[in-house]
């Protein structure tokens, strides 16, 4: 895995992270497995999880982040918003027969309302660094 992805998501951004990894591993699994004794996550899947790590790392919502569907910033670029939608088309409904609780968990995010910004919300990023430099 590419040495930038591998810092720690904080609360709420990790889990939604185990979420989607397990909906990108389903599609995967469908879709891309040559060998299939043994699931091992393809090299474009294995970039894009990268991707949205790095997206949900970004999110000025931070923990207070909106569900993607409904945030209003889409920071996706096209290629992935597309790759995005594909897997979750996919995915999301299998989801809840493989990982129930995650699911539930996910539908009830996506009802939420979207918070709006203020200056107390703080992106994973910027608060990786805070703790870097307060050391
Ligand atoms: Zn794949």
């Amino acid at each position: 895995m590419d040495k930038d992805t591998d810092f720690h998501l904080f609360g709420k951004l990790n889990t939604e992270f185990d979420t989607i990894t397990a909906m990108i591993d389903l599609y995967c699994l469908n879709h891309h497995q040559i060998n299939t004794n043994k699931f091992q996550r393809c090299t474009n899947c294995e970039q894009f999880r990268a991707y949205v790590k790095q997206r949900l790392d970004r999110c000025p919502y931070g923990e207070n982040k909106p569900s993607c569907k409904q945030c209003p910033i889409h920071c996706y670029k096209p290629q992935q918003k597309v790759n995005s939608q594909t897997i979750m088309r996919y995915s999301g409904p299998k989801m809840i027969v493989k990982h129930p609780i995650m699911a539930i968990r996910h539908l009830i995010h996506d009802k939420r309302s979207i918070p709006v910004i203020n200056r107390d919300m703080i992106s994973n990023y910027k608060r990786r660094k805070s703790l870097l430099n307060n050391k």
